[in-house]
């Protein structure tokens, strides 16, 4: 990498936890439209996950996602062992508040603080110019954003729209998680946030999810699409309806632009 920034290659870095589909690619592919060379990291970071989580299980496919970052035309995969990220007297936590506390702060109080942590340590040992990010996990965008500014990292944070089947459900390695029942419900979720987004009350749409069979709905609800902070309608502002909702023993996000 020190070679490519001697020559004036532009580098961008598209950090991911693996296991990797569609939506992965297409932020590869926006990194090659936007720099000379695309740096991909693949990293379980264990800091995101509460002990209770999915850690464990979450699904691992390294020869799938080297073959396809190779087919992506991606330059270079950085995938560090966990003692390369977090060495044996590794003792400091980034803690975020803003953009990090409401929805996903409030049921995984543990998450952004060890996204931020690796994200800025991916950020500093990569240095990029710039690292992409998908909508998707839209919140995680803004915390990222708002610890750029804040700790005036020198790396442009771009985002990339989510990236759907063709029935509406947004792609994510989690999806693995479905059953063939579930699967057939999960495009609901997208169905109810755009409802939302054209209007429709969000406890009506937290029904129409229980109805359909979602075991519990975490949050639906209207923010500012910068700070998270509650939606103020008619303040001019850009929205963004959220949510997470169970079906069965899996937990999906998804959101739209209001
Ligand atoms: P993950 O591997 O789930 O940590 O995701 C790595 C990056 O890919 C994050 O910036 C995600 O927001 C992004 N991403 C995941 N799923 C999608 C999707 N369906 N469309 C676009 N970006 C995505």
């Amino acid at each position: 990498m020190a070679q490519w920034r001697a020559g004036g290659d532009t580098i961008a870095l598209v950090p991911t936890m693996g296991a990797l589909h569609a939506g992965h690619i297409a932020l590869v592919a926006a990194a090659l439209a936007l720099a000379d060379r695309a740096v991909v990291s693949i990293f379980v970071n264990p800091t995101q996950f509460a002990p209770h989580e999915d850690l464990a299980r979450y699904p691992r496919d390294e020869a799938g996602d080297l073959a396809k970052l190779a087919g992506a035309g991606a330059h270079l995969v950085w995938a560090p062992p966990v003692a390369e990220i977090y060495p044996e007297g590794f003792a400091t936590r980034l803690e975020v508040g803003g953009a990090a506390l409401p929805l996903e702060g409030a049921f995984r109080p543990h998450h952004f603080g060890g996204v931020a942590t690796v994200v800025c340590k991916l950020l500093m040992s990569a240095m990029p110019d710039m690292a992409l990010f998908g909508e998707k996990d839209f919140q995680q965008l803004a915390v990222i954003r708002q610890m750029a500014r804040d700790l005036v990292l020198p790396v442009s944070i771009r985002s990339v729209p989510t990236v759907r089947e063709h029935d509406g459900l947004a792609l994510s390695s989690r999806n693995a998680y479905l059953t063939e029942d579930e699967r057939y419900i999960a495009p609901m979720l997208y169905k109810a946030i755009s409802d939302v987004a054209r209007g429709r009350d969000p406890r009506d749409a937290a029904s129409a999810l229980l109805a359909a069979g979602f075991a519990k709905v975490d949050y639906i609800e209207v923010r500012d699409a910068e700070t998270l902070a509650p939606f103020v309608p008619g303040s001019g502002r850009p929205g963004r309806v959220l949510a997470a909702a169970w079906l069965g023993k899996t937990r999906l996000i998804d959101n739209v632009a209001c």
